[in-house]
């Protein structure tokens, strides 16, 4: 029985040390760089952070488009958008705000589209040259409170005219408050605005990227 069990044991051991082999061997052969993600590469918003709300425009037929343009609403960025999409909103929620997002990454031919119905550079990007949105680098967004209501920012998202321009003057000092607090804090996190729409924001080095025409899957 002695024997039998020191056998047992013994084998056992063994067992151990050949599993422990082959799962040394196994990290050893990990493709290490699969695992780290890229700066550059594109990824879904909400799997970095569940602390945004998302409407997003073209998802639904509630924009200029009149159409439904996206097959599901998801926010595709590059990674080194959303790290700074992150920082922001947390600055924004220790004030009793959160960033709602309309729009992400857009590929090309959505581009296209949109220029077909407004071909005005002013408010569409020409797809000739790709904007940021589809170098995913742009997001459209506003700022909610901790009931989830929309602060006023003088007009709607899409609102095509001079009012919806940072420098229009003839708003209340509460509206002109909301769009600076926006501009303050995502200036301060590397994104660039755009005079003629307050929602839009750009990051700073998302004008090297490539224009992408990529579609995301939907379930
Ligand atoms: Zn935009």
């Amino acid at each position: 029985m002695i024997f039998q069990s020191k056998l047992v044991l013994f084998l056992g051991i063994l067992v151990l040390l050949v599993s422990c082999k082959s799962i040394k061997g196994l990290s050893e052969n990990l493709p290490i760089k699969e695992t780290i993600v890229n700066d550059t590469a594109f990824v879904n918003l909400k799997e970095y952070s569940t602390d945004f709300v998302y409407d997003m425009k073209y998802a639904s037929s509630d924009n200029f488009l009149k159409s439904k343009v996206y097959d599901c609403a998801e926010c595709f960025l590059r990674l080194k958008t959303v790290k700074a999409l992150i920082e922001a909103n947390k600055i924004f929620i220790k004030k009793g705000y959160k960033i709602k997002l309309f729009d992400c990454y857009r590929p090309l031919d959505i581009q296209k589209k949109m220029w077909k119905i407004v071909p005005n550079p002013i408010y569409v990007a020409n797809p000739s040259k790709g904007s940021i949105h589809n170098r995913g680098g742009a997001v459209d967004i506003t700022l909610v409170d901790k009931n989830g209501k929309e602060l006023d920012m003088g007009t709607t998202f899409d609102f095509f005219g001079i009012e919806a321009s940072h420098n229009y003057p003839n708003f209340s000092s509460k509206i002109k408050r909301n769009r600076k607090l926006l501009r303050k804090v995502m200036m301060k996190q590397n994104f660039n605005s755009f005079d003629s729409e307050w929602w839009h924001y750009n990051l700073k080095s998302a004008l090297n990227d490539k224009v992408s025409n990529a579609k995301w899957k939907c379930d």
